[in-house]
């Protein structure tokens, strides 16, 4: 089959790979329709998380029918069309019983890691991903679920990842009726956590990123207010003016950071310098925010060591929370919203690449060039 083939930082391709077969009793094959490309691929890309090895595939966003099933699979059928939940999660352990799908222990039992995740480097399982012609699925009985009759196939592909983590971006900010948000970036996961701060009462969402196609695009799509980080003097000053001085009530982190260590050092007086790859909007989060206020964290962090400013932290009694999106725990609610049109995930998908294009897809989506918001690729 060909599947995506990463050879190193910022090096991927297409290559031909043995279609994988059932190897435990509840797997399922999966044959690919659709498959994203997440920023948290970026981190993979630019060769920032620990353990990604060459040769792998990427993928943890797809859809597709199932081709074939373990003997043990007892909740899907061979032709059965599902949307496939980022995280591999058994469904059964400690974690998965508190809803932790993210957290599961038997996909990836590292006290110290994620749980499972699909083609999301060995420090995640070492499982392939999606973005290739067909995938193995474990725990076919948990994750995969039927795509619901008159749901459109690319709706269902972002509820895989982008609409349930920017959801849970919102609902880990504990928002309340009237409360000030304040959202991180404006990739995909940004956009989505400032349309869903709408449905927890929030009276006013403010974006912050600097590509102003992305402000645009969050404008309208998110109803939401939008700044450029770049043309204001100073971030955490004008979060702080326009909020009556007291701070946003919930600061989102939709950003992560890519590189080892922090670069966080290169701070001027209360200006807090951007840097590729650093803890940036975290620090800003955290230093713009009221007191007593809470900070959702979503970003994933490549490399999992970063300085924050926990003094800060401490004195402004601040809250932060912070997961993996547990995505099977909220897809009844979100199925809902999608199906009684309240989101529209699928606006936000900008290209459409088959997969022997996954280089410039990658190039693209990664440079942030053409306006590009969300890529899909096509097997
Ligand atoms: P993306 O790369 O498309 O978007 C990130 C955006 O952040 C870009 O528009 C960039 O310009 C902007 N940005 C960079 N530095 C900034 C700063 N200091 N302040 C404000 N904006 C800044 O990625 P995405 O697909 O939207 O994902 C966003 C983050 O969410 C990534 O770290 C990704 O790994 C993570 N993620 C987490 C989960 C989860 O379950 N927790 C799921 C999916 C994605
Ligand atoms: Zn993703």
């Amino acid at each position: 089959m060909k599947a995506m083939n990463y050879r190193g930082p910022f090096r991927v391709r297409v290559s031909e790979k043995p279609i994988p077969g059932i190897q435990h009793p509840e797997d399922a094959i999966v044959k690919v329709t659709h498959s994203c490309i997440c920023g948290s691929d970026l981190h993979l890309y630019h060769g920032l998380v620990p353990d990604t090895r060459v040769g792998s595939t990427f993928g943890h966003e797809f859809v597709g029918i199932v081709e074939e099933i373990g003997p043990e699979v007892t909740e899907l059928r061979v032709g059965d069309r599902v949307l496939v939940p980022f995280n591999i999660a058994c469904g059964k352990c400690a974690f998965c019983k508190q809803e932790l799908y993210g957290n599961c222990h038997e996909s990836n039992p590292s006290a110290t890691a994620v749980g499972g995740i699909f083609g999301y480097s060995h420090t995640a399982g070492g499982f392939d991903g999606g973005q290739a012609e067909y995938v193995r699925v474990p725990y076919a009985n948990f994750g995969p679920t039927v795509i619901p009759e008159g749901m459109h196939v690319e709706d269902a592909l972002l509820l895989t990842d982008v609409v349930p983590t920017g959801y849970q971006a919102a609902e880990m900010g504990g928002i309340q009726e009237g409360d000030t948000v304040v959202v991180f970036g404006a990739g995909p996961v940004g956009i989505m956590a400032a349309r869903c701060a709408w449905l927890f009462g929030a009276a006013r969402v403010i974006i912050i990123d600097h590509l102003e196609y992305r402000l645009d695009f969050a404008r309208k799509y998110a109803r939401c207010e939008a700044y450029n980080f770049r043309s204001l003097e100073d971030v955490v000053l004008f979060l702080k003016k326009t909020t009556d001085w007291l701070g946003a009530d919930v600061c989102i982190d939709a950003v992560g950071g890519d590189a080892a260590g922090d670069t966080m050092q290169t701070i001027t007086g209360r200006k807090l310098m951007l840097q590729a790859g650093s803890a940036t909007a975290l620090h800003w989060a955290i230093n713009s925010v009221k007191k007593g206020g809470i900070i959702s964290v979503v970003g994933v962090y490549g490399p999992t060591d970063n300085l924050v400013p926990i003094g800060n932290v401490v004195n402004k009694g601040l809250t932060i929370r912070a997961n993996q999106a547990s995505v099977k725990r909220l897809l009844p609610r979100l199925i809902d919203h999608v199906m009684a049109g309240r989101l529209n995930p699928r606006e936000i998908i900008t290209h459409r690449f088959p997969l022997s294009e996954v280089a410039d897809a990658y190039r693209i989506f990664s440079a942030k060039l053409d306006n590009c918001i969300k890529p899909v690729l096509l097997p």
